[in-house]
């Protein structure tokens, strides 16, 4: 440890994730709080990665989530670290609201550990997070999937790229929207702001994958852009029905 961490270390000592109490040295959660995050396993959608009940999942054999069977969507395929339960939910809602910005470290590092493989595999070019609008950002401080995809990108040793895609203005809080209304709501909400890097495999990253249309939509303007294939990362999400 060099002696800036150190200072940062005794000034904000690292938190777990999931209770906030300090953590012994070397620790990213405590080990009873990881045994209550539900890490996605097989069965699962093979389009957005939700995880399928393992009872229905036997007795039909399903490839597609209700979702993913009804709706086309513009990426090639997702994955998902964690089951969005209480304990997620409240941890995102910390690392975003109350300037927790040290669980990136332990949440990027899971998604790399999870997928880095099935991400090398895929031969992605370049990490890009969902962006903030730029005054979402300035009050925030920082964008919690920027600081995810930064670890990401130092530990899978791909670039990540926060220039390139931007969000134009504040959109309607989504959870208030029904599925269309989200798809009108976030429709040119994405931009595309340097031309002159062309791209041709993409991850994008998030922190919570509901309907997809966030991810649709950043999708669709990347492959406006040339983008051949576009693959999403989320920290969460729910389960396929
Ligand atoms: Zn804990
Ligand atoms: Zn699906």
């Amino acid at each position: 440890m060099g002696i800036k961490e150190k200072i940062l270390q005794i000034l904000f000592p690292k938190t777990c994730p999931i209770c906030g109490d300090i953590l012994e040295k070397g620790r990213e959660i405590c080990p009873e709080c990881k045994q209550r995050l539900i890490y996605i396993r097989e069965p699962k959608c093979k389009k957005c990665g939700k995880p399928f009940d393992k009872r229905e999942y036997d007795s039909q054999t399903r490839e597609y989530c209700g979702d993913c069977t009804k709706l086309h969507h513009s990426y090639e395929h997702g994955m998902a670290v964690f089951r969005y339960n209480e304990e997620i939910r409240e941890s995102i809602f910390r690392f975003k609201y109350h300037n927790q910005r040290t669980y990136a470290d332990f949440y990027g590092k899971e998604m790399v550990k999870c997928y880095g493989r099935h991400i090398h595999s895929l031969g992605i070019e370049v990490i890009i997070p969902v962006p903030l609008s730029k005054k979402k950002r300035r009050n925030r401080g920082f964008n919690q999937a920027e600081l995810m995809a930064n670890i990401c990108g130092e530990q899978l040793g791909i670039p990540v790229d926060c220039g390139k895609l931007l969000r134009r203005r504040d959109t309607v809080p989504q959870k208030e929207l029904n599925h269309t209304e989200r798809r009108k709501n976030l429709k040119n909400a994405f931009i595309i702001e340097k031309n002159d890097v062309k791209y041709k495999k993409i991850l994008l990253v998030d922190d919570i994958y509901t309907t997809g249309s966030t991810i649709d939509a950043c999708a669709e303007m990347l492959r406006q852009d040339g983008v051949e294939k576009v693959y999403f990362i989320s920290l969460s999400i729910g389960a396929g029905i």
